[in-house]
């Protein structure tokens, strides 16, 4: 089993530190054995081939020039249809929509991956802790972090990934209180976090689907089921973030006790 996870574009869609989702990735395939390789994959050159490609937040007018660029390259569409993962957080969700809002005021083609459309919010920016429960009964909680104006819909041809319990996700008013969309291994979030170090257990399950891609295109065997991992760190960041996100806990200013950092906290390289 291997496994390649590409970060696209960091130099125009790395303004909130999403990179650290293909980190993610990387290092939990890593952890349990499985070859890995993280590719930083720049807009200047072809995006490489993947079995997950993470997107990130940006500003709007390098989100407007991930997107052209996105779509005269034609390789994330081209993977995106042979199974592969793509995980796209803010900039990066909007882009793969059909159509968001450009820094100019005017409405800019996404690539279209995903059957959302994105316009500029008439209220506030949407900034702060977002907890969201998802559709997928396997997931527990969602928590992160928002900053955006834009309101997104989601189309027929994608579902909600998750509905809103604090914070904004896809756009304000009542029957609009959902978070991010997903369609098939492909799925957009407003979370930032990075989300999959703030939710490990959707770290995994896009490892399985970046897992499982990889093996029918390579005509392998299916994966087994990923090993489980020791999540203390995670889960203990976790109960810290869940606690201070409830909607009866926003104002708190609690101390809490955090996991020591490290960067081989497993001993695994
Ligand atoms: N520019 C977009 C918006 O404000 C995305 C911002 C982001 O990626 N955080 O809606």
């Amino acid at each position: 089993m291997s496994l390649v996870v590409v970060v696209v574009y960091p130099e125009l869609l790395g303004t909130y530190g999403d990179g650290g989702n293909g980190v993610v990735l990387w290092r939990r395939a890593r952890w349990r054995g499985i070859r890995s390789e993280l590719l930083m994959a720049s807009s200047d050159q072809p995006l490489p081939d993947g079995d997950v490609y993470c997107l990130g937040g940006g500003e709007d007018g390098p989100q407007v020039q991930a997107a052209a660029a996105l779509r005269s390259d034609g390789r994330l569409q081209g993977a995106a249809d042979e199974g592969a993962v793509v995980l796209a957080v803010c900039a990066g969700y909007q882009i793969i929509g059909t159509s968001f809002p450009g820094a100019d005021g005017e409405q800019h083609p996404g690539v279209g991956l995903l059957d959302v459309a994105t316009v500029k919010g008439q209220g506030p920016r949407a900034v702060g802790e977002v907890l969201a429960g998802p559709f997928d009964p396997g997931l527990p909680f969602l928590t992160g972090f928002e900053n955006h104006s834009g309101v997104t819909t989601v189309g027929p041809g994608a579902s909600p990934l998750a509905a809103v319990q604090v914070g904004s996700g896809n756009g304000v008013g009542p029957g609009h209180l959902t978070e991010g969309a997903v369609s098939g291994r492909v799925m957009g979030t407003y979370l930032h976090g990075p989300v999959l170090a703030r939710n490990p257990a959707l770290a995994d399950l896009l490892l399985d689907w970046g897992l499982k891609g990889a093996a029918e295109r390579r005509g392998q065997e299916l994966p087994t089921p990923l090993a489980v991992l020791d999540d203390a760190e995670e889960e203990a960041l976790r109960a810290e973030r869940l606690a201070s996100g409830s909607p009866g806990r926003r104002r708190s200013r609690r101390r809490h006790r955090t996991a020591p950092a490290g960067d081989d906290l497993r001993g695994v390289p």
